[in-house]
């Protein structure tokens, strides 16, 4: 037959992720690490990848990286889950904590991979949507879950895009408030140097994930974890795709999170860029831009979509989010070597001094 009955009515409406990666001289737009693994890390994974059988099936849950981030965490193998990158957890998530009949609370503008994965699975979504600055309504917050139909919810800090860490004394409060499972999304921990990790063991519904992606210079090997109370875990075990973590990515998240300290030089160098970034950016001209603890950059300014298409005509690619609900004129720089900083803020200062952004 050469026709298909339509797909399920729950992908009605669903638009697939775009990251709008296009190919530029100085890619700013994914919130990558700007540089790659270093040079000694990569002469050992080049020896250790040799040694990997690749006839064989992977451990499916990666036990050796597992122990190896559990210890750094002072926590046993359980309390930890690998997975193909942070995406593939948060979908985990959603298909763990989520489903007909269940409720998501969503606090936007936030990563929109959260909502998405809801939709997919016919999760219903609840938005208590941050203020005009982007803090969270907290009061809000707590008022909805308080209402007691919350199954799960996700605060992702520092939040992507805005780039504000969520309060601890907030976290908590929230926490204390709901029996829903609160992931607190770390995936730019390294960072902001804050995290949930000390509440763990006395919050069975706390759930932090971090990345390989940002910090480790790992975004196209596919690395993320979840660190949780062992009871949580193990839902994730009953649906997760049993070998999602490959053996070369096993072998190359173990090379990189042993070496791991050799990062360290080049997270300063991003967050002391990001400082200069952000003093750079306040004093162009009709530029509003917001504080960040992560590795990215989010301002506003007039005409915000030109500007994005105006720096992509001078070889800097960032993220347009104008069209964003709630983000409205509105663009994404994640922080690059200090060469791509400049070079970003050269055409972005031309595009507001030639009279483009009024
Ligand atoms: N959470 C947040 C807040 C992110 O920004 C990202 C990456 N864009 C992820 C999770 C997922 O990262 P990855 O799948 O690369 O681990």
């Amino acid at each position: 037959m050469n026709k298909v009955r339509s797909a399920s009515a729950r992908l009605a409406g669903l638009v697939p992720y775009d990251p709008k990666y296009i190919p530029a001289e100085v890619m700013l737009s994914a919130n990558e690490n700007p540089s790659d693994v270093p040079e000694s890390v990569r002469l050992e994974l080049s020896r250790q990848l040799k040694k990997v059988p690749l006839n064989r099936y992977p451990d499916p849950l990666a036990n050796g990286l597992r122990a190896e981030i559990a210890e750094a965490n002072g926590l046993d193998a359980d309390w930890v889950l690998l997975g193909n990158g942070g995406d593939e957890l948060l979908f985990d998530l959603a298909l763990a904590w989520g489903g007909e009949g269940r409720t998501f609370l969503d606090v936007p503008p936030t990563f929109s991979v959260y909502a998405a994965n809801a939709q997919v699975t016919s999760t219903r979504v609840v938005e208590v949507a941050r203020r005009a600055d982007f803090s969270i309504d907290e009061e809000a917050v707590l008022a909805r879950v308080a209402e007691g139909d919350i199954d799960y919810v996700i605060v992702a800090s520092p939040n992507n895009p805005t780039g504000q860490l969520a309060s601890e004394e907030f976290l908590l409060k929230l926490l204390n408030a709901t029996d829903a499972l609160v992931l607190v999304d770390e995936a730019y921990f390294e960072f902001s140097h804050r995290t949930m990790r000390p509440y763990l063991e006395a919050h069975e519904n706390l759930l932090i994930l971090r990345t390989f992606s940002k910090a480790f210079s790992l975004a196209g090997v596919r690395l993320g974890y979840f660190l949780g109370h062992p009871k949580v875990i193990r839902e994730f075990l009953k649906v997760r795709q049993p070998y999602s973590v490959d053996a070369l990515s096993q072998t190359v998240g173990s090379v990189v999170y042993r070496n791991r300290a050799l990062f360290q030089e080049g997270i300063d160098l991003i967050v002391a860029e990001r400082a200069r970034l952000f003093e750079a950016l306040r004093l162009i001209p009709g530029v509003e831009v917001f504080p960040s603890d992560a590795n990215y950059l989010l301002l506003r300014l007039a005409n915000a979509h030109e500007a994005w298409e105006y720096l992509l005509e001078n070889g800097v690619l960032v993220r347009d989010f104008s069209r964003s609900t709630l983000l409205a004129n509105c663009l994404r720089v994640s922080v690059g070597t200090p060469e791509q900083n400049d070079r970003f803020l050269a055409a972005l200062r031309k595009f507001v001094m030639g009279g483009r952004s009024q």
